[in-house]
Parts: structure tokens; C-alpha cells; sequence
């Protein structure tokens, strides 16, 4: 898409921002996350045919942003060429995971089907707390042995916070920020979304 394309939706409000979730099913156990407790057999995935026509009428109504989530959106069996029709149709995907499930071949089919930004949840400053909030041991040692990989497939790594937690227990979180994620940049850093305190 042209820069002229975007001010010409700019009259119309856009572009667009849209985080769509494909699925409820998750395969970590995170206390603060009611999708932990689903069992495998209340898993949903979105329809592949139904999902088509979304994607397609966002694009037709100006939407040019997709987050993709869940759930954990690696678990969902269309996830490649729902990507790829998304990019097809002029939408820039992001995709939201807790990283467990990245491998080499996952990363670059991420990256074949056009995502631009693989934003991986961090909500611990350290590797063992943000283990135990998960559920998955091992979980922080995996993400940091994925991130050459998602930087070698030419994937922007986001980290997020999505844990109220953290941020409430820590007065300057950004400068708290666990040296286990330290492959990402201070520029990416600083663009962590967090729970305000309440
Ligand atoms: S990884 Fe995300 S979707 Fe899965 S249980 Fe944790 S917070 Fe919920």
C-alpha cells in the first residue's frame, strides 16, 4: 500500500486497527488468564471459511493493521495461509504469541506469509517468574533461543506485558526490565504495552 493510500483513508478515520482472536485454546497454564482453564475439549477455532470473508471485509472496509491472537494463534490449523491471504489483501500482520511453540520452521513460515512484527509476552523481570506465571518451565530459555532466529527471518520482536502484575509490584518497570530478554532493542523495549496500575 501507498503513502498516498493511507492519507486518502485518513478522511474516512483509518487505517484501520483490528487484533483478532482465531482461537481460545492455549497450551500455557497462566493464573491470570481464564484460557488456561478451558479444557482441550471447549477449544474453538475461528471457521476457515467465515475467517476468509472477515479477512476480506476488513480489507474492503479500510482496516490495514491485523493483530493476530488467541488463545495461542500457533495452535490454529489455518494460521499460514490465513497470514498470507491477510498480507494478500494489503493487511500488515502482527502476530501475538507466548512463544513456546516457535521453532526454526514456524518462524519461517511466519515470515514466508508476510508477518511483519512477532510481539512475545514477557511479564516477569526475571526468567523463573515469568516461568512460573506461564506454567511452562523452560519457557524464557526457549524465547531467547528463538529470537536470533525470528531476527533471522527478518521479523520485528515485540515484547508485551500483558500481566497487571508486574507493572503494579514495579515503580520503574522499564528500567527493571529482565536482562533474559535482552536480545531485543531498547527502541522495541520501550514499546511495551502495560496494565496500568489500579
Ligand atoms: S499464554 Fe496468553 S492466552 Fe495463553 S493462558 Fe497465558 S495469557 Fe492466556
Amino acid at each position: 500500500m501507498k503513502l498516498k493510500d493511507y492519507l486518502g483513508l485518513l478522511a474516512e478515520g483509518g487505517p484501520g486497527f483490528v487484533q483478532l482472536a482465531l482461537t481460545n485454546a492455549c497450551n500455557a497454564h497462566c493464573s491470570f488468564c481464564s484460557f488456561s482453564r478451558l479444557d482441550s475439549s471447549q477449544w474453538l477455532m475461528a471457521p476457515w471459511e467465515r475467517l476468509q470473508q472477515g479477512l476480506a471485509a476488513l480489507a474492503a472496509g479500510g482496516v490495514r493493521f491485523l493483530v493476530v491472537t488467541g488463545g495461542e494463534p500457533l495452535l490454529y490449523p489455518h494460521l499460514h495461509p490465513a497470514l498470507a491471504l491477510a498480507r494478500r489483501l494489503g493487511l500488515v500482520t502482527l502476530l501475538c504469541t507466548n512463544g513456546w511453540l516457535l521453532t526454526a520452521e514456524k518462524i519461517n513460515l511466519l515470515a514466508e506469509a508476510g508477518v511483519s512484527h512477532l510481539i512475545i509476552s514477557i511479564d516477569a523481570a526475571t526468567a523463573e517468574a515469568h516461568d512460573t506465571h506461564r506454567g511452562l518451565p523452560g519457557l524464557a530459555a526457549h524465547i531467547r533461543r528463538q529470537l536470533p532466529l525470528v531476527k533471522a527471518a527478518g521479523l520485528v520482536p515485540l515484547p508485551r506485558s500483558p500481566s497487571a502484575a508486574w507493572c503494579r509490584t514495579s515503580s520503574a518497570w522499564e528500567d527493571s526490565w529482565p536482562s533474559w530478554a535482552s536480545p531485543w532493542s531498547p527502541f522495541l523495549i520501550r514499546s511495551v504495552s502495560c496494565t496500568p496500575a489500579i
